[in-house]
């Protein structure tokens, strides 16, 4: 379990003997600097790194770093709102020692995910992993709730030695093919050891879809833990890629056309150790509380993909008929609606039953999107709102999905087709930017308008191409 206590100056009780200690077992595992992780909200991955001996220092006072990220773009300009993207001040990185790990594809490297605390100790309102925090202790407080979540990772191989920022695959044959399975297997079997001497439970790594596509899925976890995983699995294929002379695209979009790289959410509700998603009385095991859950996201999910499909290039993904739930629609096991029921087999349904999220990439900051999915299906809990009829089928076909008419009535619409229309209905959402807070909120509709600005003019090569190398 991640702690759910902030930082403080000084060190957590213990904290700071505990990191003195660590730092010379590392070192005398070959470790020589620790990478300080987190997100920023345009959802690239920003670092700070510290001499291993620098790790007391680190849990006690944290590293500097300037507040300007919460308002970068994925290009590196700046934006601002009211009160961020100014040059001014400081936050200070505050690493979580429970979530270190060795690096097994950087040797000589540690790493850990960091929270943000302002100079005066305070909790930073920029900090999305502190925002996440704060929804979890709030979802225990006020529900008796905890969760369990875990990121779907896709991501395209690529050949390293294609010219400049082109993109050749680093494969051939078919999607799910065998051939690319011989093809990467150093590479991937790699990566599968580099995983386990991580703890990272891996369930599968397999070819996906579209060329050069890969996806690993691994167990779930309380809701910042994930996310952090999220981070360190991304941060791990990327070294493994690169020690085999692979580059490595998470983007939503690496081309303009075709099925672009998900970064699916698996989320489940819990109360007293119970999964609130099997064993009900509802339609296929749901508690009550279970389908209003499903039903706030449903809801929220128009305003949800500011957040959890971030980019342009976000855009060029989220389209029918391509696995990537672009319809506000629910189904059992159904691979075209934006959210699948998911039962798991006879025997661990009290275990595996989860809803799975589609319309998330990895340009989203995991500690946004999966906080932001929590105060939605929460705010579905506390009104106990009624899940519509399921969709079975591709809603993109109502033909298989019953009449459009039928469809209509069980409030099946397609999600905002660009950007611009989801910062708008993601603004008019109280919930959601309620749960963010006023900081938060504001620099997701301010990063947003900057990356449309950014894009602007350019066809849809071009626009996955901008954002093809930086997640
Ligand atoms: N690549 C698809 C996406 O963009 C998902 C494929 C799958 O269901 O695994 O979401
Ligand atoms: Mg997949």
């Amino acid at each position: 379990m991640t702690t759910l206590a902030d930082p403080v100056p000084g060190g957590r009780p213990g904290e700071v003997e505990r990191a003195t200690a660590l730092s010379g077992e590392l070192a005398g595992r070959g470790v020589h600097g620790v990478v300080l992780a987190y997100v920023d909200t345009a959802g690239v991955g920003r670092v700070k790194t510290v001499p291993v001996a620098r790790l007391a220092s680190a849990v006690a006072w944290g590293v500097g770093m300037s507040p300007v990220f919460d308002t970068f773009l994925a290009n590196d300009s700046v934006v601002t709102t009211d009160v961020l993207g100014s040059p001014d001040g400081d936050l200070r990185l505050y690493p979580d020692l429970d979530r270190l790990v060795v690096l097994a594809g950087q040797p000589g490297w540690a790493w850990a995910p960091v929270d943000r605390v302002t100079q005066d100790g305070e909790r930073h309102p920029g900090c999305t992993r502190t925002f996440l925090r704060r929804i979890v202790t709030e979802a225990a407080e006020r529900h008796g709730l905890t969760f369990r979540a875990a990121v779907e990772v896709e991501w395209t191989m690529a050949r390293g030695d294609a010219p400049g920022d082109t993109f050749v695959p680093a494969t051939t044959g078919p999607a799910y093919g065998a051939v690319r399975q011989v093809e990467l297997g150093d590479c991937t079997a790699e990566l599968l050891r580099a995983c386990a001497a991580q703890g990272i439970d891996v369930e599968q790594v397999h070819p996906e879809y579209a060329p050069g596509q890969f996806e690993i899925s691994v167990g779930a976890l309380d809701p910042v833990a994930a996310a952090d995983r999220s981070v360190l699995v991304r941060q791990t294929v990327r070294a493994v890629a690169l020690r085999h002379g692979f580059r490595v695209s998470f983007a939503p979009a690496v081309v303009g056309q075709g099925v672009g790289n998900g970064g699916h959410v698996h989320l489940s509700a819990w109360r007293d150790g119970v999964n609130l998603h099997s064993g009900g009385e509802g339609r296929y095991g749901m508690t009550a509380d279970a389908e209003s859950f499903t039903a706030g996201i449903l809801a929220h999910l128009p305003a949800l993909t500011a957040v959890t499909a971030p980019s342009p290039a976000s855009h060029l993904r989220l389209r029918p008929s391509q696995w990537a739930g672009v319809f506000t629609a629910w189904g059992h096991e159904t691979r075209e609606t934006a959210l699948r029921v998911v039962t798991g087999t006879a025997g661990q349904r009290d275990r595996a039953a989860n809803l799975e999220i589609k319309p998330v990439d990895l340009a989203a900051n995991p500690y946004l999107a999966i906080g932001s999915l929590i105060a939605a299906g929460l705010d579905g809990l506390t009104s106990r709102a009624a899940l519509p009829g399921e969709t079975t089928g591709d809603p993109a076909r109502p033909a298989a999905a019953g009449t459009a008419q039928a469809a209509e009535a069980r409030g099946v619409r397609r999600l905002p087709v660009t950007l611009e229309q989801a910062v708008e209905e993601f603004r008019a959402d109280g919930v959601l930017r309620a749960a963010l807070g006023p900081v938060l909120a504001d620099a997701v509709i301010a990063v947003r308008r900057g990356e449309l600005a950014s894009v602007a003019g350019l066809d849809d090569e071009q626009v996955a191409a901008a954002y093809r190398w930086v997640y």
